[in-house]
């Protein structure tokens, strides 16, 4: 199964079972130990405690190599974090997940100063200073992110056959959109 199907059917199972099925039982730990991690796809996505790839996407150990840090942005660590998994772990997918309700989004969004949290925030203004509604910013914010990672990989000729998606997950009804 490609990794677009596999991610797409979890969730399905996810939101149809409204629960997580994953393996984290000690024969697999061990066996990942042994035989070190495989993860199928890479999946930046936001620091929010309602946002669990593992869970949305109903994904056993080793099987997801998440990076999360609030509003799914990337910066030089993130970067080099998605080029290790390409490169050292030999996965070939990168998906960014946005989310509903997202407060990094609202937070850029709003006219206040955010204080300490201003280098993430003012990041996340830049990118969505011309959309209208929270919809919008969510989805352009998630599209710029897969912009930079693309642009930040696209000097390494093997890493030229990755695949990109982008997609919204929906904090209630646990649904991914697919963008
Ligand atoms: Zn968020």
């Amino acid at each position: 199964m490609d990794p677009l199907t596999r991610l797409k059917e979890g969730n399905s199972y996810f939101i149809n079972h409204n629960k997580m099925d994953g393996d984290y039982s000690y024969n697999i730990r061990k066996d990942k130990k042994e035989n070190g991690q495989h993860p199928f796809a890479v999946v930046i996505t936001c620091s929010d405690s309602r946002v669990v790839p593992e869970a949305i996407f109903n994904a056993s150990l080793a099987e997801l190599f998440v990076i999360r840090v609030a509003g799914n942005v990337v910066g030089e660590y993130e970067l080099s974090s998605v080029v290790y998994a390409l490169d050292h772990l030999k996965t070939d997918t990168v998906l960014v997940l946005g989310h509903t309700n997202c407060g990094a989004i609202g937070a850029a969004l709003s006219s206040h100063d955010a204080g300490l949290a201003s280098p993430l925030v003012n990041k996340i203004r830049g990118v969505i200073s011309s959309c209208k509604s929270e919809e919008e910013a969510t989805k352009i914010n998630v599209l710029n992110t897969l912009k930079e990672v693309k642009n930040y990989i696209k000097s390494e000729p093997s890493l030229i056959n990755t695949k990109f998606y982008g997609a919204i997950y929906e904090i209630d009804s646990g649904k991914v959109n697919f963008l």
